[in-house]
């Protein structure tokens, strides 16, 4: 049969591998020799299950929203990633590879972040962990996410403000495997999406498969079905969509529809619409669709999110768009922010701006009556406060 998950060498379709400079080649190689086995051991298990329960909050809750689902004519099932510890889904993965950090011997952690919540989150499990943390951030999104900064800082860690490029992910991600090149021995860089040189979009996706485990049972527990029809998530790299499909990933009953950033809109210039616009190439270690110039220079995303402000895409959500398993959806920064206002008002729920995102593909969606879609609401939108003011009532 065939399977939309990574093969040994971490190809899905063309997409993935491993391009990474020499200096890299021996930590990559350690990491891909170890993550299985390690995630595997009823040691790493028991700690990565005790850990997401009772410090991480998990199983998040499968919410019904009823006037959301009135509003859109389908029974819509909110995934409640937005209650873990630290706002949003990032954590389940930080979790998992600071415990595979310590079991291959590493003491010191670095990370890249956008909207910072990588950065929080990988601050704040080294902080329980007592290892030492760098992060790496654009100047841009140390700017408009200021909150996190202070979080990270207070929990320990040291930001590194980015000053290359626009400012903002790829080039904190750039900085990352920069400082990785010139540590390699004693440096574990946590990836926060399912992007990068394999094994980690395949491992980022595993360690987020939680989500989509928890979905089955609370599914069933719910409608009496452990499967739903439609599952939608917003993706920037593409982990909170690869944990909320990953049990479904080769379930053709369950049709997929990821939303990523179309910024101002897909032909102005100023957007991360990478399904929409990109071409095959590789950035950070994997080929994927890249944004890019006809003579393969990476272009400058934007997206009033800082979460999807990235111009590439993890290789699992590539091969899905191209083998027409998923269908990925650009959503502008107004659509985005519309849905924002819209949940908030109709559930009470103030969602992340990334999350936005995947709530804005709603009014683009034709859904039967009985449908019954569970939408991940992979943050909340306490970092997004000030963007969402600036536009209220607007
Ligand atoms: C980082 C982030 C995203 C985008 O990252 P993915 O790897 O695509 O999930 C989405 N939502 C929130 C709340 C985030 O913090």
């Amino acid at each position: 049969m065939e399977t939309f998950l990574a093969n040994e060498e971490g190809y899905y379709g063309q997409f993935g591998g491993a391009y990474v400079p020499e200096i890299l080649h021996a930590s990559v190689e350690a990491l891909r020799q170890s993550y299985l086995p390690i995630i595997r051991s009823e040691e790493f298990l028991t700690e990565y299950r005790s850990l997401l329960r009772d410090y991480v909050g998990r199983p998040s809750p499968l919410y019904f929203a009823k006037r959301l689902s009135e509003r859109y004519g389908a029974k819509i099932y909110l995934k409640r990633e937005d209650l873990n510890h630290t706002g949003a889904h990032k954590i389940n993965n930080t979790v998992g590879q600071i415990l595979i950090a310590r079991k291959m011997g590493k003491r010191r952690i670095i990370a890249e972040t956008g909207a910072g919540q990588h950065g929080v989150a990988t601050a704040t499990i080294c902080a329980l962990m007592d290892m030492e943390c760098v992060v790496y951030m654009g100047e841009t999104d140390v700017l408009r996410q200021r909150a996190n900064v202070e979080k990270m800082r207070m929990l320990g860690a040291k930001v590194v403000p980015v000053l290359s490029g626009n400012r903002t992910l790829k080039d904190a991600t750039n900085e990352a495997i920069r400082d990785w090149c010139c540590h390699p021995s004693d440096t574990f860089y946590i990836i926060g999406s399912t992007v990068g040189p394999h094994p980690y979009p395949d491992m980022v996706a595993r360690l987020q498969s939680v989500i989509s485990e928890e979905i089955k049972s609370q599914l069933l527990e719910k409608t009496g079905r452990d499967y739903p029809d439609t599952l939608m998530a917003c993706v920037g790299g593409g982990s909170n969509a690869a944990g909320t499909i990953y049990h479904y990933i080769d379930d053709p009953r369950v049709r997929i529809v990821l939303a990523e950033a179309g910024g101002l809109g897909v032909d102005s210039g100023k957007t991360a619409a990478t399904i929409a616009l990109g071409q095959v190439g590789i950035l950070h270690g994997a080929k994927s669709y890249v944004i890019q110039s006809p003579d393969g220079q990476i272009e400058e995303p934007y997206s009033i999110s800082a979460g999807l402000d990235y111009p590439g895409i993890g290789p699992m959500h590539a091969n899905l768009s191209e083998k027409g398993r998923g269908k990925v959806i650009p959503v502008n920064d107004d659509e985005a922010l519309n849905a924002a206002f819209e949940l908030t008002r109709l559930e009470g729920i103030i969602p992340a701006l990334e999350s936005a995102h995947a709530l804005g593909a709603l009014p683009k969606m034709n859904f039967r009556p009985d449908e019954i879609v569970v939408l991940t609401v992979s943050g909340r939108g306490d970092k997004d406060m000030d963007t969402y003011l600036k536009h209220f009532g607007k």
